[in-house]
């Protein structure tokens, strides 16, 4: 299979600006060295806690934020770097459906001219003679007819993001990142929302970086699956794999504390002790070792690297070195 997006040693840093002069006083390590690939047509789910650099791995991707370091292919183009119209260009290809249907659509605009204005922007066509064409998207995300003349303001959130979905289709992109698209809805609503990505990732050829926070939404949604911490890729294996053996102490640690409702299946809860470290000042070493269950006093000296342990399944933890 051939991927459709390759990151290299990705890495994306904010910089904290202080003092008289607003200099930049350190770096928010938002993403940290971080590898991984996504093959045509598959979805690769990325799962970690608020803060651990998955929306800025998904923005950076996306060319919304510059990366500080490394390398973006997408589909065999380098977009690491591209600015202006290049930029511009590429961009009708990657598309994101936003986290909060709330925020990211103008209440006040009509679906109508939502949805139609990425195309409009890229080849100047009117909003008339898209209007077929836009029909047609609605009706696709489960929209009803007249939804084109009315206002986001009308909806629902699960109806909002269907509306977000539709514009993120216009351009026929082939990559389309989800920010925790369900997060934000009715837990009556997401698995609808979730059916649907699903069934048009089928009918437009898409490929799906799925970002969440939540292990089962990512279980029912991926192929591959890989594990954030700290700015960092700590695991990514496919998802039978991940499940059956998680291998890095936090993954299983996330694993655990998946409900499950057969109690022949259910394993103990490892829970956590602490918070996540600040990005700013990240421990030496593993970055897991300050809440790691397992560490060993060599763990806050030796960063371990991401390893392949067994085909498509790789871990950084120095217990599988
Ligand atoms: Fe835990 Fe050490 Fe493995 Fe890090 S390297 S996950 S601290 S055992
Ligand atoms: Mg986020």
């Amino acid at each position: 299979e051939e991927n459709l997006l390759e990151i290299h040693n990705l890495k994306t840093y904010y910089p904290v600006k202080g003092g008289f002069f607003k200099r930049t006083v350190a770096n928010v390590k938002a993403v940290d060295d971080v590898t991984f690939e996504i093959k045509k047509g598959e979805t690769l789910g990325l799962v970690g806690e608020s803060g651990c650099g998955k929306s800025t791995i998904g923005r950076t991707i996306l060319r919304l934020l510059n990366p500080t370091d490394g390398k973006i292919l997408f589909d065999g183009q380098d977009i690491t770097a591209l600015r202006g119209k290049n930029l511009r260009e590429a961009r009708q290809d990657f598309q994101m459906v936003f986290q909060d249907p709330y925020a990211s659509l103008n209440p006040m605009q009509m679906v109508g001219d939502i949805v139609s204005e990425p195309i409009r922007n890229y080849t100047g066509k009117s909003v008339k003679e898209l209007k077929g064409e836009v029909m047609q998207l609605l009706n696709r995300v489960g929209l009803p007819e007249d939804a084109y003349y009315k206002y986001a303001h009308e909806f629902s959130g699960g109806q909002r993001q269907r509306i977000g979905i539709a514009r993120a289709l216009a351009l026929k992109p082939k990559l389309i990142v989800a920010d925790e698209p369900v997060s934000a809805l009715d837990v009556s609503v997401q698995s609808q929302v979730l059916n649907l990505l699903k069934e048009l990732q089928e009918d437009f050829d898409l490929t799906y970086l799925f970002i969440a926070h939540d292990l089962s939404v990512v279980k029912h949604m991926s192929d591959r699956i890989g594990v954030m911490y700290l700015g960092n890729l700590v695991e990514i294996a496919d998802k039978k794999s991940m499940y059956a053996e998680p291998l890095h102490p936090y993954t299983q640690a996330l694993i655990s504390a998946i409900p499950e409702a057969d109690p022949k299946k259910k394993k103990d809860r490892i829970v956590l002790q602490g918070d996540v470290p600040s990005p700013i000042n990240p421990p030496s070493g593993c970055p897991f070792h300050t809440r790691c269950p397992m560490a060993k006093a060599d763990c806050s000296k030796i960063k371990p690297a991401l390893k392949e342990v067994k085909p498509g399944h790789s871990v950084a933890c120095i217990l599988y070195e």
